[in-house]
């Protein structure tokens, strides 16, 4: 994400490099190289490329969770462990809920869905 596409106040979701604290964030101020976010759990610094469009961003339907995980293939025998294919129709797990879900849905339909 570009610095001139956030605004204050807005709703952004930061992905942790850790893919552990993962999650969406309202922006509380700009700076030249990063933003300080909060939510309710933390308050946290993230540079601009870390943080993504709501709409973009797939997250769990039943808890908002966005560290969610799809089973996929890599190689063995290769010191790099990078995933080479997805595994077709594989379910979506929330480690959040402890549990496999059939779908996910993305950020922005979760909290539009939620503040109904
Ligand atoms: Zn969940």
């Amino acid at each position: 994400m570009k610095k001139k596409d956030i605004k204050v106040g807005q709703i952004v979701a930061w992905i942790d490099p850790a893919s552990e604290s993962s999650g969406m964030f309202t922006v509380i101020k700009k700076y030249a190289e990063h933003v300080l976010l909060k939510n309710s759990a933390s308050e946290i610094e993230a540079p601009y490329h870390e943080l993504q469009f709501l709409e973009d961003t797939y997250c769990c339907p039943s808890c908002g969770n966005i560290d969610i995980e799809e089973q996929g293939w890599f190689y063995v025998n290769s010191p790099n462990t990078a995933i080479n294919d997805m595994v077709e129709e594989s379910p979506i797990w929330c480690s959040m809920c402890d549990f496999t879900l059939s779908s996910s849905t993305n950020c922005d339909e979760f909290l539009k869905i939620k503040m109904q």
